[in-house]
């Protein structure tokens, strides 16, 4: 068997070492005779193991007591619903930092279902290249919160600041961050926000879950009309069953959780791994002038690096000599083109180093 690098932006590489569990745990989970894929979600054996993943998380993040873990469904795209009907209930109007394509469609999701949304910021005027400034932001006055994309997936822009998130009579409102690709990359001081959510298929585990971390004092705003399985205080109540969970997905979750714990050491040795792991190909990028990178230096993201080659007609080449190196979804988004190296926390510094060789011998070939 032969497991190859792979850069995918999502769904994502997953520790070798959590899927080799899973196949042990396939057939029969811990001397049970019987798969977690068939268990009831209701059953004491299926609890526990749901109960063990909040757990590992709000070890791994250090999550506040007065925060709500959810494991919920529907993509991060369902949040772009889901956020403004919880927090709107009592007026007001979502305000967004627009920095890249991700955001963009949160946007236009609150437009539509509430008819308007406050862009107090935005990238769009230098093509999502460089972030505004915190003192860039401008909150409507009616802001009942900030919705950020700290690190734009397609893009490859991070930002590298959190916003003070204050309206101009001094008000301090919530802060909504999509944290799908740089989620458990690092620490993370959730007590900075107000809601958090992240697709798994990234740093989490497989796709079909949905993780959102959300304060307590934010679970009384929601609009009264909206589909029930939306309501965070709902799935709060339920435990984030009020319906069958994605349980498989939250069972992978749970081992990646584990496995982050255990194997890593936690976010911090991660944060350090995967600082490495994006020094080394970001030095790559600029040592050459082969290859480039159009993000301002400070808001390079190191989960996701999207780079070009000087000469476009040979992309197809370089996808195609990766590919057969072992070196698997380089192609940026459809969207954008040009390449697209992912970093999550399962992509090993062997990868990068791999990636980073190719690229040497590509230049020294073809440039
Ligand atoms: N937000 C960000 C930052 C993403 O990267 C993605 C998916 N790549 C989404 C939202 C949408 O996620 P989903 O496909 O799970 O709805």
């Amino acid at each position: 068997m032969t497991r190859h690098y792979n850069f995918c932006a999502g769904p994502a590489a997953l520790p070798t070492a959590v899927l080799e569990r899973a196949q042990r745990e396939m057939l029969d989970y811990q001397g049970r005779g019987l798969s977690v894929m068939e268990m009831s979600h209701r059953s004491s054996e299926y609890v526990a193991i749901a109960e063990q993943a909040e757990a590992d998380l709000r070890e791994l993040l250090a999550v506040p007591d007065n925060y709500r873990v959810l494991f919920t469904q529907g993509g991060a795209t369902q949040q772009f619903a889901a956020v403004p009907y919880n927090l709107l209930g009592h007026g007001g109007q979502a305000n967004f930092l627009e920095t890249g394509i991700w955001g963009k469609k949160a946007i236009k999701e609150a437009q539509h279902l509430f008819g308007r949304a406050h862009i107090a910021a935005s990238s769009a005027s230098n093509g999502h290249v460089e972030a505004p400034r915190d003192s860039d932001i401008a909150l409507s006055d009616d802001a009942a919160y900030l919705h950020v994309t700290p690190n734009e997936t397609i893009g490859g822009l991070a930002l590298d600041y959190l916003p003070s998130a204050r309206r101009a009579d001094g008000v301090e409102v919530p802060l909504v961050a999509d944290l799908s690709s740089t989620i458990l990359s690092g620490p993370l001081d959730v007590s900075r926000y107000g809601v958090i959510y992240a697709g798994a298929q990234k740093n989490i585990g497989p796709a079909g879950l949905v993780l959102v971390i959300v304060r307590d004092d934010l679970l009384d705003r929601a609009v009264d009309s909206m589909p029930s399985l939306f309501s965070y205080r709902a799935l709060a109540e339920a435990g984030s069953m009020i319906n069958t969970p994605a349980t498989y997905s939250w069972y992978l979750a749970g081992l990646v959780f584990d496995w982050l714990k255990r194997d890593i050491g936690g976010v911090d040795v991660m944060a350090e791994i995967n600082a490495r792991k994006a020094g080394k190909l970001y030095a790559a990028i600029d040592a050459s002038d082969f290859y480039s990178n159009p993000i301002a230096k400070r808001n390079r993201s190191q989960m996701n690096v999207p780079f070009v080659l000087a000469d476009s007609a040979l992309e197809g080449d370089f996808l195609r000599e990766a590919e057969a190196a072992g070196l698997l979804n380089l192609k940026g988004h459809r969207s954008v083109g040009g390449m697209r190296a992912s970093l999550y926390n399962a992509v090993p510094e062997a990868a990068v180093d791999a990636l980073v060789a190719f690229m040497s011998d590509f230049e020294t070939r073809r440039g």
